[in-house]
């Protein structure tokens, strides 16, 4: 092991998250967080990483709870992520009382469009859920997508 961090944060509801970065001497980063009622997530999961800075992207936008940053393989002209910091497999694993990082994200999203600077013209949100859906990254994430007319229905 070459190095361990913790990461300590809170939601907006007081509920504390405790996440540790333990990067090996391979290059390997796992990360493993819980919150303080006991519930515990180990992952090794890459958008976890960029939320807690071990992989650098361009960064969009960013507040507490919220990252936005470029799709690695753009859709379209402005193909932008946005994800919560704390990990969800899906939105399929949001508890009820979790629904509040979903809605933090979801108003970020206009601000997110602003500065892709396609708020006059459109664009379009997805968030692919589970093997039809077409989701490939297991952490919850939002698709912002625009810079050009978008086909319906979708693919
Ligand atoms: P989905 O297929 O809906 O799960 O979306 C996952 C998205 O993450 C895909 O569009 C990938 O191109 C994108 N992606 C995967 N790894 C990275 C990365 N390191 N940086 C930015 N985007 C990524
Ligand atoms: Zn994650």
């Amino acid at each position: 092991m070459l190095s361990t961090r913790t990461v300590i944060s809170a939601d907006s509801a007081g509920v504390i998250f405790i996440r540790y970065l333990i990067r090996f001497a391979t290059g390997d980063v796992m990360c493993c967080g819980g919150d303080e009622r006991g519930e515990f997530v180990h992952n090794d999961c890459i958008f976890c990483k960029i939320a807690a800075k071990e992989i650098p992207v361009k960064i969009i936008y960013e507040d507490d709870h919220v990252l936005a940053f470029p799709d690695i393989n753009p859709m379209a002209p402005v193909h932008i992520l946005v994800i919560p910091k704390q990990h969800f497999d899906s939105l399929l694993t949001v508890k009820p009382e979790e629904m509040p990082i979903v809605a933090q994200v979801m108003a970020a999203l206009p601000a997110v469009a602003e500065k892709a600077g396609v708020t006059g013209e459109g664009f379009r949100i997805v968030v692919n859920t589970g093997g039809n859906g077409g989701q490939t990254v297991n952490h919850l994430h939002w698709h912002l997508l625009g810079g050009r007319i978008m086909s319906w229905p979708p693919g």
